[in-house]
Parts: structure tokens; sequence; C-alpha cells
């Protein structure tokens, strides 16, 4: 049996009502095959991202898991793609590492996407690698071969391998890509150039990671997902290529919506001279900016990935669908990122006769290979202001702990 949603269900029976007025045999099968018709679109609607996401788990690329990734891990998935994707080295890092691009798809549009010019953010490139197991998996799809019919994608799934290994933000030689748009000091931001320039997309995707303290809204719930159409002047004006920009991440929002409500916020649009993306956006390439933050007790990341999965997804069906012609003010209203959230706080610790209350924070340090997080203490004045989701609900008591009082000790 097919539902229909309230929305549809009414634009169905405004259209009955008309009909009937009129009312003959004819009419009653127009009115059906109408009424089928709405079903059809309204289902159409809602099921195509719910299939995505439900049939999710059938082609994740298993193989990456966790914070941690490097191109020691990428490798051997770029190896044993499909030869529908052709792969090339593009370059090397500071210190002689691949850094690879992976195409596919015949369009006249083209995409440029590409992940961890962060070295600590490797949430994108969990989510790019999702996207192309699905492509391979819905290949002999109608759908699929449509978008790849539309679209030509060039992948780089991991910008600053060097800085991945590290698990730092910097590339070796200690250089932030993301400040390097307008001297070049790194090589991996002269590939990044020079790529831009011979593909000269249509639209990019910048994928990174912010941290968890970054919450959205009035109920404090934590930013699983920002977004960022970056300013080209210190004006923060709304330019023709801002614009293309908003409507990719308006589109986008409206999908996720669903599935993450109020989890998704909009990231500051303060112009910084030597990023990349407001240099990117100046040059006159759309480019959308998606930070990968906390879902809630999902410290791997690997919800969010998911998520960012679909925002991938759906950017690029609102790109090959052009329903990115949408309304882009309503990128105005996405709620800013606030940034207050705690992973947990320690209530009824006495100190000196007075009773605290400490918000902890971590830090995340690598140590033999694995990501650690490590706890920062933070002393808050009262709880009433933290509101009940700001932090992972984990309220504990000072006898539940040892570390504080290692933590109080350090401090005298
Ligand atoms: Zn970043």
């Amino acid at each position: 049996m097919l539902t229909i949603c309230n929305k549809c269900r009414l634009q169905s029976d405004n259209l009955k009502k008309q009909l009937y007025k009129n009312v003959n045999n004819l009419f009653k099968k127009a009115v059906y095959i109408c009424e089928i018709y709405f079903v059809y679109i309204c289902k159409m609607n809602k099921t195509i991202f719910n299939k995505i996401l439900f049939n999710y788990p059938l082609f994740k690329e298993k193989s990456l898991f966790g914070r941690y990734i490097t191109l020691q891990d990428i490798k051997p998935i770029i190896n044993n793609l499909d030869t529908n994707f052709s792969v090339k080295i593009i370059g090397k890092s500071f210190l002689d590492k691949n850094i690879y691009s992976i195409k596919i798809g015949s369009g006249k549009t083209k995409i440029l996407v590409w992940s961890q010019m962060h070295g600590n953010e490797s949430t994108g490139t969990k989510a790019l690698f999702d996207v192309l197991s699905y492509f391979n998996y819905t290949k002999d799809q109608q759908n699929m071969q449509d978008l790849l019919s539309s679209i030509t994608f060039l992948f780089l799934p991991m910008l600053n391998p060097d800085g991945a290994e590290m698990y730092s933000r910097f590339n070796a030689q200690q250089i932030d890509l993301n400040r390097d748009a307008t001297d070049f000091k790194a090589p991996e931001s002269r590939i990044l150039h020079n790529i831009l320039h011979s593909f000269n997309p249509d639209y990019c995707f910048n994928l990174h990671d912010q941290r968890t303290l970054f919450l959205i809204g009035k109920e404090n719930l934590p930013a699983t997902l920002s977004f960022l159409a970056p300013s080209e002047d210190e004006s923060r004006s709304v330019t023709p290529t801002r614009i293309k920009t908003m409507q990719v991440i308006v589109g986008i929002y409206e999908v996720l919506q669903k599935f993450i409500p109020n989890q998704i916020g909009r990231y500051t649009d303060e112009f910084y001279p030597t990023a990349t993306g407001d240099n990117f956006q100046k040059a006159g390439f759309p480019t959308i900016l998606i930070e990968s933050g906390h879902f809630y007790n999902d410290y791997q990341r690997e919800q969010t990935r998911k998520y960012n999965f679909m925002a991938l997804i759906s950017g690029f069906m609102a790109i090959s669908s052009k329903s990115q012609k949408a309304n882009y003010e309503s990128y105005f209203s996405i709620p800013n990122n606030k940034k207050d959230f705690l992973d947990f706080i320690y209530t009824n610790i006495e100190i000196n006769g007075e009773k605290k209350i400490v918000g902890i924070r971590y830090k995340e340090i690598l140590k033999n290979k694995k990501v650690c997080f490590l706890k920062e203490f933070i002393f808050l004045p009262s709880i009433s202001g933290l509101g009940t989701n700001s932090f992972n609900n984990k309220q504990l008591s000072f006898s539940s702990i040892n570390e504080f009082k290692k933590f109080i000790t350090n401090k005298k």
C-alpha cells in the first residue's frame, strides 16, 4: 500500500475537488491517474535518499574505519578500483608520497572533490570512498548512468598524505594548506592549484572536519555537518559564484534535514585572504565547504561519515538535476555554528569546601599509531546555562572518578 505525505495529499485532494465539480466517468479516471501520479512523485521524493541510506551498509567502504586514515589505508582500495575509474598519480607530497586523482563520468558538468588537505581530518576521505563504492554498486542502474553521463567527477582523496601520517593539520613543512592558496609554498597546494586550472571544474567540494565542540541552534545539538559558501571579500558580498555555491548547499540541507534535523549548521563566512575556498570562489569556481563534526557518542565519526556521504550524493544530484536553482537566500536561515559543546561534565566536585562543576573536552593526539582522547578540564560557573544537549548526557559524580585528583594535584 502506497502512502502519501500530508503536503502531497492536500495537493491531490484540491485537484480532486476541482475535478469533481464537473464529474463524469472520464473525469473520475483522470482523478485516479492524477492521484497515482502525486503518490508516485511523493514516494520518489521521499524514498530515493531513504533507499540510499537503507542500502548504505551494503556498499560502505568497510576497510576504512575510525579517525586515523593514512595513505597506506587508501592505497589498496585505489589499486583495486573498477576499470571504470581512471586513476592517476598527479604529484608527490613534500615527503615524496603519492597524491592520487580518480576520475569517473563523461558529462559536460565537471565536479572536483578533494579531502584531507588537513591531515587529521579524515571523515571526508571515508565518505569519498563510500561515494566511489556507491558508484560502483549502482553502476548498472539507470539513474547512476544518467548521473555519470551528465557529470565528470575528479576526486583527490588525500591531498595531504604527510599530515595524515602524522595526524596533523599541517603538511610536513608545517604549512596549513588551507592558508597557502596565494603563496603556494607547499607542493600539495601547487598540485591542487594546477588541477583546478587544468580540470576547470564547474563546482568544487572541499572536505574538512570540525572539532566536536561545535553546537547548533536553540536545542544545542552537536553540529554533525556544517556548510560554508566561502566569502570572496571582507564585506562578504553575495556574488554570482557564492550564489551558485549557496544553491547547492540549500539543496543538500533540504535533503539532510530529514535525516539529522537541527544538526546541520553554517560555518562562519569571515573572509580569509589566503584560504583555499575563498580564493577559488574569487577565481569564479563555486566551492562548497563541508565540515564533518560530532554525532552523539560517535568519536570515530562513523555516523557523521554516513551523512557526509549523503551530503555529497545529494549535492551531486542537485547539480545534475539543476534543482540547485533553489532559493539561495534560504542559505542564511541555516543556523550558525556555536562553540560550546562539552564531551561530559563532572558535577558535585568539592574544591576548598566549594561545590564546582567541571566540563571535559577531549583533545585528540596520536600515540603509537592510535588516536587517543585526552581530557581538558574547564571550570563552569553553573550548569543551568548549559542545556541538556550541551554535552553527551554524561554527568559523573566525583566519587566515580580518580583522574580528577591527579588534575587537582597537578594544578597545585
Ligand atoms: Zn580543515
